[in-house]
C-alpha cells in the first residue's frame, strides 16, 4: 500500500515539493495511534511481562530470566516490543512502562524466592532515557528495598548507545548502581558505538553477544571469529559472556567451545509467561539437574 501511494505522489507531484512522503506520513500517523493507545495502556493493565530463562554454559544450570515485555491491545492485538518501545521513547513513556517492568519483575523473583525457586538472577531491559532520568539509582534502590531483594539479584541490560553524548555522565550512573550491588550488562553487544576505552572504565560485568553473530555460526567463519575474539576479550577484562538467539544444538556447542559462559535462545527455552517458566525454573535449578525430582518437575 506504501509503494502505491508513494506511486500516486509521484505522479501527482509535479510541482509540489513534498517534504514528507505519503510513507513517512503513515508512519506518524501510526506512531501517533500507538501513542495514544500507550497513554492508556498501564492503566488498563494491557501490559505484561514474559521471562526467558538464560543457563550456564557449563552446567545448564538456570542462571538468570530476563523479563521481556509484552503489550495486548483489544483492537490492534499483539504488539511487538520492538514496534512500541521506540515509540515509548520518543514520547517520553518509556519512564513510567519501565517502573512499572521493574517493580513487576522484581515482585515476580520475590514471588518465585518465597517458593524456593532461587539461585538465578532477574534481568532487565533498560531504555536510555530510564538510564539517564536522575532518580534511576535510588529507584532500583528503593524497589529492591520494597521486595526484600539485594541488588545482586538484579542485572540491567543497556545497549551500548547509553554512553553516547556524555559517557563521563554515563560512568558515574553505573557507580551508583553499582554501589547497590546491582549488575550491569551491554545488551546486542557488537551492534552499536561502544569504544573499547569505554567498557575498560564502566562497571560492566556482562557482554550480551548480539543474535546477528550467533545466527550463522557453524556457515560462517567471520561470525565465529568475531564471537570467539567478543568471549576472549570479555574473559580478559573480567566479564562474563551470554549469547542471544541460540536456535541449534550446533550454535550451542560451538559457544560451549568458545567459552561463552551463560547461553539464551529459543533453543533454551522461548520467553514464556511466568506460570509457564515454573517448570522449567524447578528442572533447571542448580543442582536440580544431578538429584531431579520428577514429581515435582512435571506437575
Ligand atoms: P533484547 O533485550 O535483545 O531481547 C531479546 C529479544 O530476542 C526478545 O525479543 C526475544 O524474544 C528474542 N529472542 C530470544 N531468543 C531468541 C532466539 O533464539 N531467536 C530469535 N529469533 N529471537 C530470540 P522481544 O521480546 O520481541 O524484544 C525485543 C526488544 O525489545 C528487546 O531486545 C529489548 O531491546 C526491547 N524490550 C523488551 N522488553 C523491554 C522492556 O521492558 N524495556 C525496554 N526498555 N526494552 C524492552
Ligand atoms: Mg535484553
Ligand atoms: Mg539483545
Ligand atoms: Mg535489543
Amino acid at each position: 500500500a506504501a509503494d502505491t501511494a508513494m506511486y500516486r505522489a509521484k505522479a501527482e507531484g509535479r510541482n509540489n515539493f513534498r517534504f514528507f512522503t505519503p510513507r513517512m506520513q503513515e508512519q506518524s500517523a501510526q506512531a501517533l495511534q500507538l501513542t495514544n493507545a500507550l497513554s492508556r495502556a498501564l492503566e488498563r493493565g494491557q501490559f505484561a511481562l514474559h521471562y526467558q530463562p538464560q543457563v550456564s554454559a557449563a552446567t545448564g544450570a538456570i542462571s538468570g530470566v530476563e523479563a521481556l515485555l509484552r503489550w495486548r491491545h483489544p483492537e490492534l492485538g499483539d504488539i511487538s516490543p520492538a514496534d512500541f518501545i521506540p515509540v515509548a521513547e520518543d514520547s517520553g513513556q518509556i519512564v513510567a512502562i519501565g517502573e512499572w517492568v521493574l517493580d513487576t519483575a522484581l515482585a515476580q523473583l520475590q514471588r518465585w524466592r518465597q517458593r524456593g525457586l532461587s539461585g538465578f538472577t532477574m534481568s532487565v531491559n533498560l531504555s536510555a532515557a530510564q538510564f539517564r532520568h536522575p532518580q534511576l539509582p535510588e529507584l532500583v534502590a528503593q524497589l529492591l528495598e520494597r521486595h526484600g531483594l539485594a541488588g545482586d539479584c538484579l542485572e540491567l541490560e543497556l545497549t551500548e548507545n547509553v554512553a553516547i553524548g556524555d559517557p563521563e555522565a554515563a560512568a558515574r550512573i553505573m557507580d551508583q548502581l553499582h554501589a547497590h550491588g546491582v549488575g550491569l550488562a551491554i545488551d546486542d553487544f557488537g551492534t552499536g558505538y561502544s569504544s573499547l576505552s569505554q567498557l575498560k572504565r564502566f562497571r560492566i560485568c556482562r557482554l550480551k553477544i548480539d543474535r546477528s553473530f550467533v545466527r550463522d555460526l557453524g556457515q560462517d567463519r567471520n561470525d565465529h571469529a568475531l564471537v570467539s575474539a567478543i568471549v576472549r576479550m570479555a574473559q580478559a577484562l573480567g566479564m562474563r559472556t551470554t549469547a542471544e538467539g541460540v536456535e541449534t544444538p550446533q550454535q550451542l556447542e560451538l559457544l560451549r567451545g568458545e567459552g561463552c559462559t551463560e547461553l539464551q535462545g529459543f533453543h533454551i527455552s522461548r520467553p514464556l509467561p511466568a506460570e509457564q517458566v515454573e517448570p522449567f525454573l524447578l528442572r533447571h535449578q542448580r543442582g536440580a539437574r544431578l538429584a531431579p525430582a520428577p514429581s515435582q518437575a512435571r506437575p
